[in-house]
């Protein structure tokens, strides 16, 4: 391969990459549209006292799954003390970790799409209409309806546990394809909530593969295919008009002159592609999204930087998979996720794992907030944003060096609530060279 940084990233190095696919939004033409956001928005809105019946714990929020946008000034002045960040302007955490029912962004397209299965199921059946209240849905009735049918899934962890505790809610029988890398407790919870889990020693493609196999071959089990779901993708994009809300709350402004940078970890692509999408319906090009991936498991950057998208593995190049980032534990990424990526990304970095622990430490440390290892690899993205020499580029060819000291920038925290005590305690123990 002839570009740049597929050689970095083939040698395991750590990588900025900025996208030349990137176009000034107005340009822009996708296949997905704010119609399907709102679309799914008002599908929540419908759903809403339905998981206030189900779910309690959501009730202060209204049955709506969201998290708090939190300023983290002490990490911040963290990042520049000890890795010479030299970020100016505010740095926040979307903490999405601690998302309701499912402690983690899968809480959003995971849910959403669960839910979406079901009003196609109930309104076919007659349960419901759309004006009606849908809490209805969780009557016991109901329930015997829904466990007719069954809800498959591939999973590295996170997406099981989602869909695995949103589906036995509503009462199907669910069956997660969990690859190797999952964590056990994942798995753990899971059948304590009643999911079927079957264990592969492949990797997650191999999961997925055969779960949509499996799932296809019974007429009444409905396959959430995170390699190609735009269900999945719409309930992430629904994030960002929240998002804009909780900037006006807390009194900062995004546009030309307070550009707004938001760093997320990516696996297969759907949460950190959902999420851009939706920024950038917003904000146009005054939003710049960067993904982060482990050295081992760059797909997305690897698809989209050869163009190759879900027809490249990082296998093709010699890498293992493999890391400690079990969320980000993705060897070929969504196809359908990347294209629409190709004008919107900004671009990516590539982090060892080490750097999960420690920006886990940090943060715990600096502001009491604790993340998986895999939601951790945001924080690389303001650490290191001016250190190399692509992204700074990047800053001055869009204008933007005098306007950094009025920027946000948004670590993207994927997951962590569920993660058990004992688990934590040798998480905060890990040190990795
Ligand atoms: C799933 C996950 C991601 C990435 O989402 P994808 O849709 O796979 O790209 C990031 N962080 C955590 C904690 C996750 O569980």
């Amino acid at each position: 391969m002839e570009i740049p940084v597929v050689k970095k990233i083939a040698a395991a190095e750590e990588a900025a990459w900025v996208n030349p696919g990137l176009r000034p939004y107005g340009e822009v033409s996708l296949e997905v549209t704010m119609e399907d956001i709102e679309d799914a928005e008002d599908r929540l809105a419908r759903f809403a006292p339905f998981i206030v019946k189900c779910f309690p714990e959501t009730a202060d929020r209204g049955g709506l799954i969201e998290s708090s946008l939190t300023p983290v000034p002490k990490m911040q002045a963290y990042l520049d003390k000890a890795y010479g960040s030299g970020i100016r302007g505010r740095l926040m955490v979307k903490q999405d970790s601690h998302l309701a029912i499912a402690g983690s962004v899968k809480a959003r397209g995971g849910i959403y799409e669960v839910l979406k299965h079901t009003e196609d199921l109930a309104l076919e059946a007659g349960l419901i209409t759309i004006g009606d209240d849908y809490s209805v849905l969780a009557s016991e009735a109901c329930r015997k309806f829904f466990r007719q049918y069954t809800i498959q899934v591939g999973s590295t962890g996170n997406l099981g546990l989602s869909i695995g505790i949103a589906s036995a809610a509503v009462g199907y029988e669910v069956i997660v394809h969990m690859s190797a890398d999952a964590r056990q407790w994942k798995k753990d919870m899971l059948r304590s909530h009643g999911v079927k889990v079957v264990e592969y020693a492949s990797d997650y493609s191999e999961a997925v593969k055969n779960g949509r196999r499996e799932s296809d071959a019974d007429p009444k089990s409905y396959f959430i295919d995170d390699e190609n779901s735009k269900n999945l993708f719409m309930g992430y994009a629904v994030a960002a008009k929240r998002l804009r809300s909780q900037l006006e709350e807390l009194d900062v402004k995004v546009d030309e002159a307070h550009p707004l940078f938001v760093y997320i970890p990516c696996g297969v692509g759907g949460a950190p592609g959902g999420v851009t999408f939706g920024l950038k319906e917003l904000w146009g090009d005054n939003v710049h999204c960067f993904f982060v991936e482990p050295v081992q498991a760059p797909c997305m950057l690897l698809g989209m930087a050869t163009g190759l998208h879900n027809d490249i593995s990082v296998q093709d190049v010699g890498l293992t998979g493999l890391t400690h980032a079990d969320g980000l534990a993705v060897g070929r990424p969504s196809g359908f996720v990347g294209k629409v990526m190709e004008p919107l990304l900004s671009g990516e970095f590539t982090l060892k794992d080490k750097w999960l622990y420690e920006y886990m430490r940090n943060l715990l440390e600096t502001e009491d907030i604790f993340l998986e290892p895999s939601a951790c690899a945001a924080f690389d993205g303001p650490a290191r944003l001016l250190k190399y020499e692509e992204t700074r580029a990047y800053i001055r060819e869009h204008g933007l060096e005098d306007k950094m000291k009025d920027a946000v920038h948004i670590a993207w925290a994927t997951g962590g609530r569920l993660v058990p005590e004992d688990v934590r305690e040798e998480y905060k123990k890990t040190c990795l060279d």
